[in-house]
């Protein structure tokens, strides 16, 4: 076989937060300054190899869906674990991480799905969003937090590492 464990793994939030340019520079190591949300990838895998094991993960990505927050059940089924992402220059897309985890507890099938709260854009200058704030939100919710850009690559390899070790422990 080519893999040990194979991981679907999702990624969800308001539309324009880097969700595709996240998958990007995860998987590819390239990021678009006008990332168009129209060729955004709606699927990739990527093999990692972690404590000596050769995982698979399928990464599910939305081709725009979320701006109709449309996603169906089918999306969700399944998915070892949820990266939910905002924007943290764009106030409103923090306010909106409650309704994306609605969306969790109504579809999602695997109780034990691991949540990474994910505060994207933190290389831009205008921040509406502290640190703070997030961490706070993420640990009353039992979600891990972390900070990326996948601009600038901060935090993006990390984030689904981290993500990959708690389902492994799980
Ligand atoms: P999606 O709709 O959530 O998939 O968001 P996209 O990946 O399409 O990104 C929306 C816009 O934000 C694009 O213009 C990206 O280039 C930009 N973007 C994404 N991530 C970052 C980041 O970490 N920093 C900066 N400065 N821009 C980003
Ligand atoms: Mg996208």
């Amino acid at each position: 076989s080519t893999h040990d464990h194979l991981f679907k793994l999702l990624i969800i939030g308001d539309s324009g937060v880097g969700k595709s340019s996240i998958l990007l520079r995860f998987c590819d190591d390239e990021f678009n300054e006008k990332q168009a949300s129209t060729i955004g990838v709606d699927f990739k895998t990527k093999f990692m190899q972690v404590r000596g094991k050769k995982l698979k993960l399928a990464l599910w990505d939305t081709a725009g869906q979320e701006r109709f927050r449309t996603l169906t059940s089918s999306y969700y089924r399944g998915a070892q674990g949820i990266i939910l992402v905002y924007d943290c220059s764009q106030r409103s897309t923090f306010e909106h991480v409650k309704f994306w985890q609605d969306e969790v507890r109504k579809y999602s099938t695997n109780q034990d799905a691991i949540l990474m709260l994910v505060a994207n854009k933190v290389d831009l200058p205008d921040q509406q969003v502290t640190r703070e704030e997030g961490e706070e939100f993420a640990f009353a919710n039992s979600m891990m937090f972390i900070e990326t850009s996948a601009k600038t690559r901060q935090g993006i390899k990390q984030a689904f590492e981290e993500v990959v070790f708690k389902i492994l422990d799980t």
